[in-house]
């Protein structure tokens, strides 16, 4: 019998060179099909939104939405997409973040975030860490608190993980 850690780890298809040179991307659309790695992937998920008390579920844009939506339905929770700016059609609050070359912006509506939720980020792969770290901005722009920031894996070498401490503010990172 696999652990949910070694089959997740089975369904994760690595491919070199994608979308650029030296990089290795981390494709999950094998795991997506296969309904017992889903499966196991969001329940996984679930229980660490139960674990640290999340009453509302973020998910990055866009492999973020795939994984947190049916996380949300499982949990009983709201689900909040945070896009790519320019894609919400309502009034948003935004925050710019630094990339290797030049800048990323990303978004949320300010409405499905207030004062008295707890927020749990969900994405698929933290790299550099910081689509995660904006997020976690924009999380209590909005009067949020953070229940913390649960990805399928971490992308260790990146030192995503050193990026988010200061924004973490001592709330957890789970990488499954
Ligand atoms: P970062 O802001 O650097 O942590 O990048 C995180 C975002 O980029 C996530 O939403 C990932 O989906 C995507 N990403 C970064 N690196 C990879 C990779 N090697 N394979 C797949 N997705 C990646």
């Amino acid at each position: 019998m696999k652990t949910t850690r070694e089959l997740l780890l089975s369904r994760i298809r690595d491919v070199p060179d994608y979308p650029k040179p030296g990089v290795v991307f981390k494709d999950i659309t094998p795991l997506l099909a296969d309904p017992e790695a889903f499966t196991a992937l969001t329940e996984a998920l679930a229980e660490l939104c139960v674990r640290y008390g999340a009453t509302k579920i973020v998910g990055l844009e866009a492999r973020g939405f795939i994984l947190a939506a049916p996380v949300a339905v499982r949990a009983g929770l709201g689900f909040v997409p945070v896009r790519k700016a320019g894609k919400l059609p309502g009034a948003t609050l935004s925050q710019a973040y630094a990339l290797e070359y030049g800048t990323a912006e990303i978004e949320v509506h300010a409405e499905d975030l207030a004062a008295g939720d707890r927020v749990m980020v969900i994405d698929d792969v933290l790299a550099t860490g910081g689509t995660a770290e904006a997020s976690l901005e924009l999380i209590r722009r909005a009067g949020a608190e953070v229940a913390g920031v649960a990805v399928l894996m971490e992308l260790a070498f990146l030192s995503g993980r050193d990026r988010l401490k200061t924004a973490l503010r001592g709330a957890p990172l789970e990488a499954l």
